[in-house]
């Protein structure tokens, strides 16, 4: 089996790095890496690589445009090329990135089969550009991965076929488990330290929202030590509004270059809070037993919320501070099973990549990995309705006053 992965953002670097070991070490697989250059700068990719092990890319585009939609369609007219010539069995894509998208919407409409990983996350956030890509995605895919129940029944919802669905885990479980132990010895907790990262669009390019953000780790700076990896966008972006300054020059602010993924995680276990945007590490630090202030309004990963480990926050300046001095105050160190051995966690038990290759190897074998279109040629009206009832099952089950009719 011919597997071809695209990816082209820092998380779906890591996020992939256990599923590529698993495909490798499967030995029915032939893998083809497409890095669409989404993020290009050495710190954002080539560091993860090297650090996870993963051979170069078969293909690295060099997408140049500024805009993000001429990205875009660059990334879309590199694909076609690049699947004509290669033909896969299957491309895989993961999460919500623009990267994905591209690959999604290629392998559609080469009829390759498409299995998305990561898939059935819903913020219900209609402004948000990812919560779009999740969509079309999920109306691409053949197969998809659904790291949670909850991931699941979102796409039930959505009317993609059960029998197209696996909840697999998440594969970020996968690469911590990996990681975790080499890095358990260096871990020295801080009880004043809170770890921040800033990245999202609405909260960077937005003038209004990136000074406030400032004020806010101003005001943080005066009773705890803030470390801040910064995401190449939001320096940019600081930078240019002549923010940077005054953040970099405050004594108990740390602004760093983006780390390399162990030094991240060893951050990440010595902090007592987190505060952030990412979608990642929003499943890290819950999965090692972190409470995070998440700097949006909704979040895709709702689990968080539920479990209490993570608070939507936004950018509501009071609410932040309250719940830092709150949850801080009493702050312990949770001493965690996560630390070694992450077993059977809200995200996963460490085995989606497995799980994820062996589904994919057992669906090819018996030729599931095709779109099957309905055909009626012949067929009566018995099994029309029949169809179209099973298709509007939902529906037609919540309407009390028409039920059973169609028509
Ligand atoms: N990360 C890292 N170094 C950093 C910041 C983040 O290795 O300086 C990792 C983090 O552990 C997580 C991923 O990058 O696995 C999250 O990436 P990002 O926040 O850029 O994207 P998102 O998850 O929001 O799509």
């Amino acid at each position: 089996m011919k597997v071809m992965i695209v990816m082209g953002t820092r998380p779906e670097v890591i996020k992939f790095a256990p599923i590529v070991r698993s495909l490798e070490q499967s030995k029915v697989t032939e893998t083809i890496i497409v890095h669409t250059g989404q993020h290009y700068e050495y710190l954002m990719w080539r560091a993860f690589l090297e650090e996870l092990n993963l051979s170069t890319p078969n293909y690295s585009l060099n997408i140049k445009d500024k805009s993000s939609i001429g990205r875009l369609s660059q990334m879309i007219s590199n694909l076609e090329d690049i699947m004509n010539n290669e033909t896969p069995d299957v491309v895989l894509v993961l999460g919500d990135t623009d990267s994905a998208l591209a690959g999604a919407i290629v392998a559609r409409r080469l009829l390759i089969p498409l299995a998305h990983i990561e898939a059935g996350l819903r913020s219900f956030n209609i402004r948000s550009p990812e919560e779009l890509n999740r969509r079309i995605i999920a109306q691409c895919a053949t197969i998809h991965f659904a790291p949670t129940n909850l991931a699941r029944f979102f796409l039930i919802r959505e009317g993609i076929p059960k029998d197209r669905i696996f909840v697999v885990g998440n594969t970020i479980v996968d690469i911590l488990a990996h990681m975790l132990p080499e890095i358990a010895s260096k871990i020295k907790p801080q009880r004043d330290m809170i770890l921040t990262t800033i990245h999202r669009p609405e909260n960077v390019d937005i003038e209004e929202n990136l000074v406030y953000i400032t004020n806010v780790l101003l005001l943080l700076a005066r009773r705890y030590r803030v470390v801040f990896p910064i995401h190449p966008r939001t320096r940019e972006r600081l930078k240019k509004k002549h923010l940077m300054e005054v953040l970099s020059q405050n004594p108990n602010i740390l602004i760093t270059e983006p780390k390399r993924y162990s030094e991240f995680l060893k951050l990440l276990c010595n902090s007592a809070l987190i505060i952030t945007d990412s979608g990642g590490v929003q499943e890290e630090a819950v999965t090692l037993r972190k409470r995070v202030l998440i700097l949006r309004p909704t979040t895709p990963r709702w689990e968080v919320v539920l479990t209490e480990m993570a608070y939507l926050v936004n950018l509501n300046i009071e609410l932040i501070l309250s719940l830092v001095d709150k949850l801080l105050e009493g702050y312990k160190h949770e001493p965690n099973v996560s630390i070694c051995k992450v077993v059977n966690h809200l995200f996963g038990d460490g085995y989606a990549s497995e799980r994820i290759v062996k589904i994919l190897a057992e669906l090819y074998r018996n030729g599931k990995l095709v779109y099957n279109s309905p055909d009626f040629s012949g067929k009566g009206r018995g099994i029309v309705e029949q169809f179209l009832r099973s298709y509007l099952g939902v529906v037609l089950d919540e309407s009390s006053k028409d039920k059973g009719s169609i028509l």
